[in-house]
Formats: structure tokens, C-alpha cells, sequence
């Protein structure tokens, strides 16, 4: 039994390693097709769900950023990550009374999407001696139960976050909708690539759009093709996500 476990735990680790192949090649590609390096793209592991001793197995692969959804689950796994190089972010929503909670161990929140969390973020980092990057979260499809940022409030947060000496203003983060049609989705995609190129333009001492991430498991190539130039993915690095 022992035996027969250990089995399909190497079995997954092994599919890991050749889903991490075929993106890392796929990425190579949409680098390339939009006039880019490969290594221009970075790759995020998003590892909700996911084991700590997997997680660890993907960082030894190479990868270089993680990301986690929950802060409860991130502090649950925290001092499991062997983390060396590989920075862990926070990408899923963040409520501004666990902001202590994670200011410090993460090296980005990429989930920021109002004054007020920016303004906690901001203090927090401050009195701990940080400062702390973000990515703005833009919610491109303007969906009403989505978290994010509405496009056109983007300038006005930005004039705001200058004033915030805890927090420098790394790039931008978006998921966008669910579409039947490639063109739809490649459509929001070419939207915050209009947005992230606009707002490269207006300079701030804590403002820099280095990143614009965006693209997960089904559509990170369509994602970098339109600019993307970090994608976030799950499920098909690690497999399906089970939540048992
Ligand atoms: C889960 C998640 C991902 C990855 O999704 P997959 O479809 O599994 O690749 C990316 N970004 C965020 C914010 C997520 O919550």
C-alpha cells in the first residue's frame, strides 16, 4: 500500500514537471510571438489548494513566484514554503483587517483595489520599517460581482496612492470575464495593455508599471500574445483543484 502511494505521488510530480515543460515552452512562443524574450515572462504558480511539500517540488523546478488566494492559507503553509529565491504573492482579495496578517511575508499583494486597503497596506508597511508592492486589480469587464478596480477610476487611485509612502505601485492585475469567443477575451486583454501603456506614461516617486499580469491556465497564451508579461497558473501546472 505504502509502495502503491509513493507510486502515484511520484506519478504526480512527474506530471507536474512535464506541465511545467509544455507551459514553459508554450510561454516561449507567445514571447516570441509578440516580439518578446521568454525570459521576459515570468511565470506565477497559483497553489491554492495545494500541498506545501508540492509547492516546495514546483519552487525546485525553478520557478520563481507563487502566489496564494486566502491569507488564512497562506499563514497555514508559511513556514513550510522553501522559498530561496521564489517570491510568494498574495493575489486573491484581501480585506483590510488582515493586512497585518500578511505585510511582511509577502514580497507583492496584487489584489489592491481600493484607497482604503491601499491606505492600510500603507500604514502597516510603515510602521513595520517596508514598504510594500502592489499591483492594482482592475475589474476590465466592469462585472458587477467581481472584485478589482473600475478602468476609469485607475488615474484618480493613482494620484491618491502617491501621497502613500508604504506602498510603491508595481503594475496592474485583471481577470477578465469569462467569454465564449477568443476575440472577446483577447479584446479585455488588449484593453489593460492599453491601460498598463497609459499609465506607464505618468511618473510617481512609488509608481512603476513593471508588471502587468495577467493569464491563467486556459488563456495565458492569448494573455502574452496581447502584453501580458506575468501569468498566474493553477491547474495546469498542478492538475484540477480539489477542495476536499
Ligand atoms: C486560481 C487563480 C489563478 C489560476 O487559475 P487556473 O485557472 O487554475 O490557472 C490565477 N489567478 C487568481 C487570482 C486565482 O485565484
Amino acid at each position: 500500500m505504502t509502495e502503491k502511494l509513493s507510486t502515484e505521488y511520484e506519478q504526480r510530480l512527474l506530471q507536474i514537471r512535464r506541465n511545467y515543460e509544455h507551459i514553459m515552452s508554450r510561454i516561449a512562443e507567445a514571447a516570441e510571438k509578440s516580439g518578446r524574450k521568454p525570459s521576459d515572462i515570468k511565470l506565477l504558480a497559483a497553489t491554492k489548494t495545494v500541498s506545501y511539500d508540492i509547492i516546495n517540488y514546483a519552487i525546485s523546478l525553478g520557478i520563481k513566484y507563487i502566489g496564494e488566494n486566502k491569507v488564512q492559507e497562506l499563514n497555514s503553509k508559511y513556514d513550510d514554503y522553501k522559498l530561496g529565491d521564489c517570491q510568494l504573492h498574495l493575489i486573491g482579495h484581501l480585506q483590510t483587517n488582515k493586512v497585518k496578517q500578511v505585510v511582511g511575508k509577502v514580497s507583492m499583494i496584487q489584489s489592491l483595489d481600493s484607497i482604503k486597503l491601499a491606505k492600510e497596506i500603507s500604514k502597516v508597511s510603515i510602521a513595520s520599517g517596508l514598504k510594500t508592492d502592489v499591483l492594482i486589480e482592475v475589474n476590465i469587464g466592469r462585472e458587477e460581482n467581481k472584485t478589482g478596480l473600475a478602468p476609469e477610476r485607475l488615474n484618480e487611485m493613482l494620484d491618491e496612492i502617491s501621497e502613500f509612502n508604504g506602498i510603491n505601485v508595481k503594475g496592474l492585475m485583471a481577470i477578465p470575464p469569462i467569454c465564449d469567443e477568443r476575440t472577446e477575451l483577447c479584446k479585455y486583454f488588449e484593453d489593460m495593455y492599453k491601460l498598463f501603456v497609459d499609465i506607464s506614461r505618468k511618473t510617481g516617486d512609488n509608481i512603476s508599471m513593471d508588471y502587468l499580469s495577467m493569464g491563467m491556465s486556459d488563456d495565458y497564451y492569448e494573455a502574452i500574445v496581447c502584453g501580458s508579461n506575468m501569468v498566474r497558473i493553477g491547474s495546469g501546472l498542478f492538475g484540477a483543484r480539489s477542495y476536499t
